[in-house]
């Protein structure tokens, strides 16, 4: 079974957007921090120009998602519902 790289975008605080990387239950595998302010993210790529979080973040702002019940599965470009039973990120 493949593996699932399905995030949400959350607002975060003042200085960062959160983005979440989450499994097939909606369950959080690994949070990433993006700043609101300059071109930097958390993750190991984070110093590059830019990286797949900043994307998302670019993704969910465009669509107006940022702090929806929605996810976005990076590799298969599509929208996912949350199911009614899970928890909140
Ligand atoms: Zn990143």
């Amino acid at each position: 079974m493949g593996r699932l790289n399905i995030y949400t975008v959350l607002s975060g605080t003042t200085e960062n957007w959160t983005v979440t990387k989450m499994d097939r239950d909606f369950e959080v595998e690994d949070t990433y921090y993006v700043s609101k302010h300059v071109s930097v993210c958390s993750c190991f790529a984070g110093s590059k120009s830019t990286c797949r979080h900043r994307q998302l973040v670019d993704i969910f702002s465009a669509e107006n998602k940022i702090d929806s019940r929605e996810a976005y599965d990076f590799d298969k470009k599509r929208w996912v519902p949350r199911p009614k039973a899970a928890m909140e990120p």
